[in-house]
């Protein structure tokens, strides 16, 4: 009894997927490859080692906001708005609820739970970036990066391409400076990058810094998203 109970609510969660995302090969002789680095921005505040590098040294990056990020954060949004060439935004959802349509918990996290906690997820997310002024989001990241097969087909419709990634740069903003910096740095043309720009109190976001810092100088060029033809696996860009 207990087993058929317990079988019966292991089905109802969704297998999720954790979809990967690389770039069209470069395919340029002699070129030092290149790199999409994408930053989450979830909640809370700004990594400005991360944001000031990136000025500093020229670097683009696809930042995914969510909108509680966009209204505790004007300052930064101000400083990536005055950059246009270096900083594309995309949308991480209104509130960062994870885009699975049934309910469950990823990471602690609670799932949307529903298909219209899903869309509503991802309209509202768009619609705060669009209330800050910019163009309209194209890409879409959900919170925890992972995804019920059927979420996908509906974020698909509703116009937006999904966001995986090929390099967990910093382990959910978890990991130490030293081996965000390593798993940065040793990434490869076509590679794109997920990390986190929201933590300034972490010591990874040194480590986002520091790898950053090692892939421009072995002559990397880093790329935004929406600068590269982004190939995802689950259906997440075609
Ligand atoms: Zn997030």
């Amino acid at each position: 009894m207990a087993l058929s109970l317990f079988a019966g609510s292991a089905g109802n969660a969704a297998t999720l997927l954790e979809p990967t995302l690389h770039l069209k090969p470069q395919g340029v002789e002699g070129g030092g490859g290149r790199v999409a680095l994408t930053l989450d921005a979830c909640g809370g505040k700004t990594d400005t080692r991360i944001l000031s590098a990136l000025v500093d040294n020229r670097i683009p990056a696809t930042i995914f906001v969510t909108g509680i990020w966009l209204k505790r954060n004007a300052e930064a949004v101000g400083i990536m708005r005055a950059h246009p060439d270096l900083f594309e935004l995309e949308n991480h959802g209104g509130r960062h609820i994870p885009a699975v349509d049934t309910p469950q918990k990823i990471y602690g996290i609670r799932s949307a739970g529903s298909p219209d906690a899903v869309q509503a997820e991802v309209e509202s997310g768009a619609a705060a970036l669009a209330g800050a002024g910019g163009p309209a989001p194209r890409w879409f990241r959900g919170a925890t990066a992972e995804y019920s097969p059927s979420a996908i087909g509906m974020i698909r419709r509703l116009g937006f391409k999904i966001a995986g990634f090929s390099v967990n740069g910093d382990g959910g903003s978890l990991l130490g400076a030293k081996e965000t910096a390593r798993r940065i740095g040793a990434a490869k043309d076509g590679d794109v990058i997920i990390a986190h720009i929201n933590q300034p109190t972490h010591a990874a976001g040194e480590g986002v810094v520091q790898g950053l810092l090692a892939l421009k100088q072995k002559g990397m060029t880093f790329v935004r998203l929406d600068d590269a033809e982004g190939i995802g696996n689950d259906g997440t860009t075609d």
